[in-house]
């Protein structure tokens, strides 16, 4: 079956419990009963462990990855956090260098400090991947496309790398989502999604979910912390994500065409000094992309010409998209990363992440041409 129909079969109840409804209710008990003879018979014992809503996502996302299970958070970054969690201290950590900037943050201010060691590296450059791989490293973690600047990792090579030596590939796929890529069909061990972006899609909830390709000990530890540590998605929030994700094929069709659009315009612009997006036949990822991609994504950023304050200026004046960050739902939506990120980032100062959303692509390009006026001179 094509992704479109796995996606509406996916998320649709699945249990003749639901009184013939075609939309699963929502499962707000904490607890589950047990039997007389201390059994549970629905094998739920409470909603920390285990929640129907909750496994009816997982259930849902790692059929749409080709995975064998998943395990849903409560964040993204909580996701992200359960992988990290789940190697020792002393195991070393091989991650992009301009990686998801709160997965920067969550090396360097959590995981340094209990011992975890890593090393932020250009993933784009398999050589300096290969560089960076010691005895100890015990994972790679790749974000292809990147946030916020689109740079594009092989996976399969990455793969590759990573189990000659002996460790796992991590894939955050959250910018492409499973209808544009399937890391785990490249060699990938696990992928990460913000839930919160494509896949719930609405800019209504906050969620994550790792999923493996196959039962392993790795996944074991994931799966321990999400049950024990507790970290875990509510009924209502993972009823949410999969509501969303009915549309998730629909909508990422129709923000990578009207991103695609935006982008070919914006690379004529005169007030645009470059455009970062898969799509381009100058992105320098632009031939991997085309292998291991379906599609290059809704999410694109621009360089204006001139300064942090030219970038700044620019999104002051948008009227049709609104300033705020995240990315993945309907409106489209216009960022300043550098100034949302920390001193020190490498994202540029004249760089402005646009996600790309459920307009007109006509629209927006008035809007941005608007905004763009005078801008770079
Ligand atoms: C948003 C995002 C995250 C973090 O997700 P949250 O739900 O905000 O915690 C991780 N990785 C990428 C690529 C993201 O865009």
């Amino acid at each position: 079956m094509h992704i479109e129909s796995q996606i509406i079969r996916a998320t649709a109840p699945s249990s003749a419990e639901n009184m013939g409804s075609v939309v699963p209710p929502i499962y707000l008990s904490s607890t589950f009963e047990r039997a007389a003879d201390g059994t549970y018979p629905h094998e739920y014992i409470y909603s920390r462990s285990g929640n129907p809503n909750r496994q009816a996502l997982e259930a849902a996302i790692a059929t749409l990855e080709r995975g064998t299970e998943a395990a849903a958070f409560a964040s993204g970054s909580a996701a992200t956090m359960s992988v990290f969690q789940a190697l020792k201290a002393g195991d070393h950590v091989i991650a992009p260098q301009n990686v998801y900037f709160g997965v920067q943050e969550m090396l360097r201010q959590i995981f340094a400090p209990w011992g975890l060691a890593f090393d932020l590296v250009d993933t784009t450059d398999l050589a300096a991947v290969q560089q960076a791989i010691k005895a100890n490293t015990r994972l790679i973690l790749i974000e292809t496309p990147s946030n916020p600047q689109l740079a594009v990792t092989d996976i399969r090579a990455a793969a590759h790398l990573a189990h000659e030596a002996g460790a796992s590939l991590a894939c955050d796929n959250t910018v492409a989502s499973p209808v544009l890529q399937n890391p785990l069909e490249h060699g990938a061990d696990l992928v990460i999604h913000a839930t919160t972006k494509y896949l719930a899609g609405h800019s209504d909830v906050i969620g994550g979910i790792v999923v493996t390709r196959e039962l392993s000990p790795l996944f074991n530890q994931i799966r321990l912390i999400q049950g024990i540590g507790g970290a875990v998605p509510s009924p209502f929030d993972c009823w949410l994500a999969l509501r969303g994700l009915q549309t998730l094929a629909c909508r990422v069709h129709t923000q990578a065409a009207n991103a695609q659009r935006l982008a070919e315009l914006l690379s004529q612009h005169g007030a645009v000094e470059r455009v970062l997006y898969p799509g381009l036949a100058d992105h320098p990822g632009h031939a991997i992309a085309a292998q291991q991609m379906s599609g290059y994504g809704g999410l694109l950023s621009i360089l204006v010409k001139g300064n942090q304050e030219t970038a700044l200026a620019v999104a002051a004046k948008v009227k049709l998209f609104t300033r705020a960050t995240s990315f993945g739902g309907p409106h489209s939506l216009i960022e300043h990363r550098a100034s949302i990120e920390a001193p020190g980032t490498q994202t540029p100062v004249n760089l402005l992440r646009l996600s790309v959303g459920l307009e007109h692509p006509e629209d927006l390009m008035a809007d941005l041409d608007q905004a763009l006026q005078g801008a770079g001179q």
